[in-house]
């Protein structure tokens, strides 16, 4: 038979796969092994009515055979099979709707070779890796058979042949090697492997394939020399039925940490499990992870988030991002839905809106499974936190401060009186008769924190302080502003809240030392005032207004003199020896009264953990004093 032409749509999206440079050309395999499963498909719908078909649903199968010797890789099966109509409208015109969007897009946008990865393309992405393909099929229910042959651009043939079963046998002369790319792979058993387990994993009929495999000779066991031999088997390289369409009662936790740590190529066992599976305005699966510690790469641009998204089984998406929340992006798995096509582009799926439901949904699940782990599961959550808290804390503050309302009862802070994490909630619970406010106190660890003089009050009070060691932690503060009404106060604040009569008294008392250490500093501090904080320690500094010590070192770690001064308000304790020896000194030596006032200002300075103004003035004013 003549050859017959492309039509002239199909020829550009030919030229494109014979041409490509796309790196991905393996998902041909997996595009020609979902058609071999849909025509499987029609054919045991058929054969479920018509027992003239005479097959079981256990007799389908789709086959590939690797021949290195002659180049080729086949790929069969014995589904539904096409007539000579349809190898003419099927093969020889994008009329598939898959095909047609993929030509659609392309006529939008000019990036022919990026839109490629992100499409399934059918048929023709096997001219990505072929030189020649030929299609040998039988319709069921016809006596004729055809072959459709085609080295791409110049048009194809169709000729009768021979063949007995119905079914389809698709067979891919491959592309000699070039300087970029190596086609010879493709013919490699070990690579098809691969690639079926990648992509074409959970096909719900067996794909076979006869694997060479090498073996010590039985009578050779026992020697010192044993001798090798080969051996060939049949193989069903795919697992058919994925777990996650498995229900949940029939799938053994060990075989959830088995899949978990297969797929997601991690030694950890998952902290929990998610399965989930809805059906409604979209029917989806899902198979959800919570890591118990996160990738060394986690808090780097090089980790990917997202989940792998598959349509009825088929691998669709490695990392889908649209899927997940930001403050939700240590989770791991996989959403299943049959109700996305495999043709879809990733341009389409941003904005479809059933992506966008599922997305809510699983948002709103794994939301709802850490709050059942916080109240359930305590140790296991202070693990999860203590690897992912502090993205829960980004996400407060991340777009405005928007999830703070799903965010906040995740979160835990180390607490002064209990020792350990804890949850807003349980503080709340937990305040005095008469605490205004949710205290917390900033610091490097721990320990520094424990010995801040600034919170000495606040613990003498018996009140609980949170520990913000965390960059972000006082952000996260500031955004969420108040929690169950209650405003947060930091220690280190002029204004804690706490009844200070005394104090007033006090200071009236002493506005002579006061207003003399004042003039003394200058500008350094915008106010000296008697302690209501200070018990053991004769000074300290607290911050007024908006910007906090921490915010000032944070900001000025980027960029020296960045403008950020936290308003230093300076604390006397008034009943401390030193500040009592001061006030002694300005009758009888002004001179050292000054230097005191110096010291006590520099010493306030380094308890803060903010840098001396002048390091060597400090250690001279301290040695003349000694
Ligand atoms: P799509 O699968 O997106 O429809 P393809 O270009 O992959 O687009 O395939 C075009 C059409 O060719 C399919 O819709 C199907 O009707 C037919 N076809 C392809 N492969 C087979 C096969 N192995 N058996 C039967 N029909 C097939």
């Amino acid at each position: 038979m003549a050859k017959k032409q492309f039509k002239s749509e199909s020829k550009r999206l030919l030229d494109l796969m014979i041409n490509s440079i796309y790196t991905h050309k393996e998902i041909f395999l997996r595009e020609l092994i979902s058609n071999a499963s849909d025509a499987i498909d029609k054919l045991c719908f058929i054969s479920l009515t018509d027992e003239k078909v005479g097959m079981d649903r256990s007799d389908f199968k789709i086959t590939l055979n690797a021949n290195k010797d002659a180049r080729t890789l086949t790929i069969t099966d014995n589904g539904i099979g096409m007539d000579k109509d349809e190898l003419e409208n099927n093969l020889g015109t994008i009329a598939s709707s898959g095909s047609y969007k993929f030509k659609k897009e392309l006529d939008e946008k000019q990036d022919d070779i990026d839109i490629i990865g992100q499409f399934g393309v059918g048929f023709y992405s096997a001219f990505m890796v072929a030189k020649k393909i030929t299609v040998n099929t039988k319709r069921y229910g016809c006596e004729t058979a055809y072959c459709w042959q085609s080295s791409g651009a110049d048009g194809y043939t169709i000729n009768e042949i021979e063949k007995d079963a119905p079914g389809t046998e698709i067979i891919i002369e491959i592309k000699d090697n070039t300087e970029e790319e190596n086609y010879d792979e493709f013919l490699e058993q070990y690579k098809i492997q691969e690639l079926v387990k990648r992509y074409s994993d959970y096909i719900r009929y067996p794909i076979m394939m006869d694997m060479t495999h090498s073996r010590v000779k039985e009578k050779t066991k026992d020697s010192e020399n044993p001798e090798y031999e080969d051996y060939t088997e049949t193989e069903t390289l795919n697992s058919m039925v994925p777990i996650w369409q498995r229900p949940k009662k029939d799938v053994s936790q060990e075989e959830y940490d088995k899949f978990y740590s297969e797929k997601f190529m991690t030694m950890d066992k998952p902290l929990r499990t998610i399965v989930t599976s809805v059906e409604g305005v979209v029917t989806y699966k899902a198979l959800l992870f919570i890591p118990s510690s996160a990738p060394y790469d986690y808090y780097t641009k090089e980790y990917k988030k997202g989940l792998q998204l598959y349509s009825s089984g088929v691998l669709i998406m490695e990392n889908c991002e649209e899927l997940l929340p930001e403050h939700f992006r240590f989770v791991r798995g996989i959403v299943d839905s049959a109700d996305l096509s495999l043709n879809i582009s990733r341009e389409m799926l941003q904005h479809d809106r059933r992506l966008l439901t599922i997305a809510q949904n699983i948002e709103k699940k794994i939301k709802n499974e850490l709050n059942a782990m916080l109240a359930n599961e305590r140790e296991n959550y202070e693990k999860f936190f203590n690897a992912f808290g502090r993205q829960l804390k980004y996400g407060v503050v991340s777009d405005y401060g928007m999830h703070k309302q799903d965010l906040q009862e995740l979160l835990m802070f180390y607490s002064s009186t209990e020792k350990k994490l804890v949850t807003l909630s349980e503080y709340v619970d937990r305040m005095k008769e008469g605490q205004k406010f949710i205290y917390f106190a900033t610091g490097e660890n721990a320990s520094a924190i424990d010995t801040l003089p600034q919170t000495e009050l606040l613990r003498s009070k018996g009140y609980e302080i949170l520990y913000c060691t965390e960059d972000v932690d006082e952000f996260t503060l500031q955004t969420l502003m108040t929690y169950k009404e209650k405003k947060f106060c930091s220690a280190t604040n002029d204004d804690l809240g706490i009844d200070d009569k005394e104090n007033k008294e006090e200071e009236k008392n002493n506005s002579a030392l006061l207003t003399f250490v004042k003039e003394t500093l200058g500008d350094k501090v915008s106010e000296v005032v008697a302690s209501k904080k200070l018990v053991s320690h004769p000074v300290c500094l607290t911050a007024k207004g908006g910007i906090s010590f921490e915010m000032e070192k944070y900001f000025n770690s980027f960029q020296q003199d960045s403008g950020m001064k936290a308003q230093r308000v300076l604390e006397l304790n008034l009943n401390h020896s030193v500040v009592k020896a001061m006030e002694k000194s300005i009758e009888t030596d002004i001179e050292k009264a000054k230097k005191y006032a110096e010291v006590l200002y520099c010493q306030a300075l380094l308890i803060a953990g903010l840098p001396l103004e002048n390091p060597s003035e400090y250690t001279d004013l301290v040695c003349s004093l000694i």
